[in-house]
């Protein structure tokens, strides 16, 4: 079999631990496969850029999800109800389009027990895909964010919402940082009266960004609740693509036991 080359698409990507992740895992199970890093700057330009240099498969991050989702010829039934897709395979000349995200997310929240309503905090791309998983596995989800504009296409399909200033806390079983608040600075996702209201009533807390203790996991270790970033998020949904990638030939534990080895 011919060396197989994949990569991740983004801008910025310099940062991205997908190519540690799936190339542990390649070199791990003997796979003739090979994850690079591509910094696209047009998404308009994705079809064309994945075709240009040879690819078998791609994943994708920030902003290019909606992209990818208009770039597949074939998409699952997941990414297709989502509008976004963060991996594609190309097989026999035509892109398959797939959300790894949340059923990433929707597998990293399992471990926390008699849980049955989550709120996010945040109301972007990633909440949009995990919000859907997670009311199909019977969770009740709630959202509130900063403003009101994001809210709506949420209210329209069920959820309950609401913007910080319309907002009257009660108790969720699951409290979530779905915003980018912390990753590149300090702040807190809402106002602290807000958290500081919800979190003591929490099972846990729950955050999407990794790689740092973000001010509102910090919170809510001091507040004394359970804890949990996006690192076995980012790990799941790359074992999820992996598998895409390598037609369903491993198990998901045989494809953890060298992907985690990127966290170490
Ligand atoms: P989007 O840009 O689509 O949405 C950002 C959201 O964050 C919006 O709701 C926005 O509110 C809110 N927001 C941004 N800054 C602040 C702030 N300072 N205070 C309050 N709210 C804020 O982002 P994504 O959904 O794509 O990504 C969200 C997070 O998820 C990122 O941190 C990303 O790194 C993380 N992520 C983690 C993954 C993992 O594997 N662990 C996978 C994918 C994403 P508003 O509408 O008011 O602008």
């Amino acid at each position: 079999m011919d060396k197989e080359i994949f990569a991740i698409f983004g801008n910025p990507v310099s940062h991205s631990k997908s190519p540690l992740m799936h190339n542990y895992a390649f070199k791990g199970l003997g796979y003739p496969g090979c994850y690079n890093r591509y910094r696209l700057e047009d998404g308009t330009e994705l079809r064309k850029t994945f075709f240009d240099l040879g690819l078998k498969g791609i994943n994708i991050t920030v902003p290019h999800k909606e992209h990818a989702y208009n770039a597949c010829d074939v998409l699952d039934d997941f990414a297709q109800k989502v509008g976004a897709v963060n991996t594609i395979v190309e097989r026999g000349g035509k892109l398959y389009g797939y959300n790894t995200d949340a059923p990433g997310f929707l597998k990293a929240i399992a471990e926390f027990e008699e849980i049955k309503s989550v709120l996010f905090i945040g109301a972007g791309g990633t909440a949009q895909s995990t919000a859907v998983i997670l009311k199909e596995a019977g969770y009740q989800v709630s959202l509130i964010n900063r403003s009101a504009a994001r809210l709506e296409k949420f209210a329209k399909e069920g959820f309950e919402t609401a913007t910080f200033e319309a907002f009257t806390p009660k108790p969720y079983d699951l409290v979530i940082n779905m915003t980018s608040a912390g990753l590149e600075d300090e702040s807190l996702p809402a106002p602290r009266e807000i958290l500081e209201a919800l979190i003591p009533q929490a099972k846990a807390c729950v955050d999407v960004i990794y790689g740092k203790e973000t001010p509102f996991l910090r919170l809510a270790k001091e507040l004394d609740k359970p804890t949990k970033d996006g690192s076995d998020m980012l790990l799941y949904q790359g074992i999820i693509a992996f598998d895409h990638f390598t037609d369903h030939r491993y198990s998901f534990d045989e494809i953890k036991q060298y992907m985690q080895k990127a966290f170490d």
